[in-house]
């Protein structure tokens, strides 16, 4: 049998590598000239590398753990000793902890209503939802306007929307909000790092994942898919220098570059609609010569209500031969930012890096990197489901079309989003070929 996987990062060289396992021929058709798709590795000093892409995990991201080992790669804690600071919308204020200095009683009430809001889902087959219709019908914002009434839960929720899933509260459903913070694990998990989904990161990048991954597979870079075509024996792919023919296909991208393909037949139920937007972050990475912030006891952790970084973590590599501060510029604010010239976006970087730290120096060197304006990814975390988005999409998600099977974090409703759903949605795809194979 015979396989083409469309798509290089995480979901599509999962599915190639369980297939290549069970005596599977695979092609993989990858658009950009590297592997890895959302993970990026940005080399911050000779031989030690940050995230540019996706970079944290925790104990439930148990694919990617299991991966990991099998790939002898090992993970290091994300750090956060120390205290944080805060620019929630007057002076600069430094405390302990990550508990921002708003009211307690109405973050907490924030949090409860998300809590409810997240019990009624179907995580499974969000469209199946009781009262579906109602919850994708109305944007994150609607919900906000109508269910927060104190100012800091107003204030603080953009943040944490924009935090969680690159998303401004204007572009995605009640119904998509409400199934993403549950596919993670739920807010608590989500939102943690001690016992929680940033509890850790990949030593040396999440960007070798695929890197290993493709070492032992036939990987095609610089082609990217344009059409995809069946007949009665098998299907045509056609990409950027020239066809291959395979007796099935896995798709690995994006929704809105799914979408883009000239699939013949067309397809019964689409991939993205006009709603389906991009997630919004931008990543920008601050090179110090190593974490200066923590000889002034800071965890390098902020929050701000002005941007442009709307929150930062403490990134470094492991042995502190660097420091790294990656600041995420996330929801409307991502939009805005990507699109100031390079040099005004280094300047309110640094503006900001000064108001929120005076003691230390400038940093060495700011890295941005723009996921909006990347041509195959269009943007990240991960597609964000406006209004009508699931009831639409939702039933196609998985069902393979013909010979044509999809993957993809946004095929998973485990993990929708993250690594750990891309890796979880790769094998699927390959046990469900694999089953076609055996029936055959
Ligand atoms: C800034 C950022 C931060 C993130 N943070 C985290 C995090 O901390 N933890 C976490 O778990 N996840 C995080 N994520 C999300 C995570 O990166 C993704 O969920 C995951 O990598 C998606 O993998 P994928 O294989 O589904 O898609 P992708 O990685 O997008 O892979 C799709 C591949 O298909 C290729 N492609 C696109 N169109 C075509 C075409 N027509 N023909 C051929 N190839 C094509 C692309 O180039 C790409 O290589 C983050 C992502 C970003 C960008």
């Amino acid at each position: 049998m015979s396989v083409v996987v469309v798509g290089a990062g995480l979901a599509g060289l999962t599915a190639a590598s369980a297939l290549v396992a069970r005596g599977v021929e695979v092609t993989v058709l990858e658009a950009r000239d590297r592997v890895g798709g959302r993970t990026y590795g940005l080399e911050v000093a000779p031989g030690l590398w940050a995230d540019a892409g996706a970079a944290y995990l925790g104990h439930r991201h148990t694919e990617l753990i299991a991966l990991l080992a099998g790939l002898d790669l090992k993970t290091t804690p994300t750090a956060m000793d120390g205290d944080s600071r805060f620019e929630l919308g007057g002076d600069v204020e430094t405390r302990a902890g990550r508990f921002p200095p708003l009211s307690a009683v109405a973050l907490g009430e924030l949090f409860d209503a998300l809590t409810d809001l997240c019990a009624k889902i179907r995580v499974d087959a969000p469209w199946l939802t009781p009262d579906a219709a109602a919850l994708d019908g109305r944007t994150a914002a609607d919900w906000a306007a109508e269910h927060l009434r104190h100012p800091d839960a107003r204030r603080f929720f953009p943040l944490f929307l924009g935090e969680m899933m690159a998303a401004d509260p204007a572009a995605v459903s009640v119904l998509h909000m409400a199934f993403y913070l549950s596919s993670g694990g739920g807010l608590r998990y989500l939102n943690a790092f001690a016992g929680g989904a940033q509890e850790d990161r990949i030593d040396g990048g999440a960007h070798q994942v695929c890197e290993r991954l493709a070492a032992g597979l036939d990987v095609r870079l610089g082609e990217p898919v344009r059409a995809i075509h069946q007949d009665a024996g098998g299907v045509t792919v056609v990409s950027a220098s020239g066809q291959v023919r395979a007796d099935a296909v896995v798709v690995a991208v994006p929704p809105a570059l799914a979408a883009a393909i000239d699939f013949r037949p067309g397809l019964a139920v689409p991939r993205a609609r006009s709603a389906t937007a991009p997630g919004c972050a931008v990543k920008v990475h601050l090179i110090y010569p190593r974490p200066v912030w923590r000889e002034y006891g800071l965890s390098g952790w902020t929050v701000n209500a002005t941007g442009p970084l709307l929150s930062t973590v403490d990134d470094s590599p492991p042995d502190g031969g660097a420091g790294v501060l990656t600041g995420f510029v996330t929801g409307a604010e991502a939009h805005r930012f990507a699109a100031l010239p390079a040099a005004e976006q280094r300047e309110r970087v640094l503006a900001q890096a000064a108001r929120l730290f005076p003691e230390l120096p400038a940093p060495e060197r700011v890295h941005v990197t723009d996921w909006l304006g990347e041509e195959y990814s269009r943007g990240c975390y991960a597609a964000l489901f406006g209004p009508g988005d699931w009831g639409v999409l939702g039933p196609g998600l998985t069902s393979p079309h013909g010979r044509v099977h999809w993957a993809g974090t946004e095929t998973s409703t485990e993990f929708f989003g993250l690594m750990e759903g891309a890796i979880r949605s790769g094998h699927r795809a390959a046990k469900a070929i694999a089953e076609t194979q055996e029936e055959q």
